[in-house]
């Protein structure tokens, strides 16, 4: 999709600090992170909510697998999809958060 944003950083038209990559996902920080670790895992293609993710899903977990472990955040994580009026960005995303979220009782206690 050409105006989304998502995309773009898929297509590495738009930079973001990428944290992990394979054929169909990748994963990069969050431009406002809540917390120490806050990295958002999507598929490549434009997919707009978790709700029309297929097996990509999977591919998604293994990278999130990998992304806990290289964090160190195997002890403390919350992994997080939002949708519907919930989803601010239309191309579907994983929240993967860790480290001091102690620091902000919404995310810690609310999620
Ligand atoms: P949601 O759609 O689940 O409510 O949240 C979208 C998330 O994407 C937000 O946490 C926001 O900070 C992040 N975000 C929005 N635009 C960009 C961007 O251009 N680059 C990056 N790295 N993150 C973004
Ligand atoms: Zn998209």
């Amino acid at each position: 999709m050409s105006d989304c944003i998502f995309c773009k950083i898929a297509k590495k038209e738009s930079p973001a600090s990428i944290e992990a990559e394979t054929d169909s996902v990748i994963a990069f920080a969050n431009i406002n992170p809540v917390s120490e670790t806050h990295i958002l895992i999507i598929p490549k293609k434009h997919v707009e909510t978790f709700l029309d993710l297929d097996d990509l899903l999977l591919e998604m977990k293994s990278v999130a697998d990998g992304l806990i472990k290289s964090n160190g955040i195997e002890s403390a994580y919350k992994l997080v999809f939002n949708g519907g009026k919930y989803q601010a960005v239309p191309h579907a995303h994983w929240h993967l958060l860790g480290g001091k979220l102690e620091d902000n009782e919404d995310v810690l206690n609310k999620l």
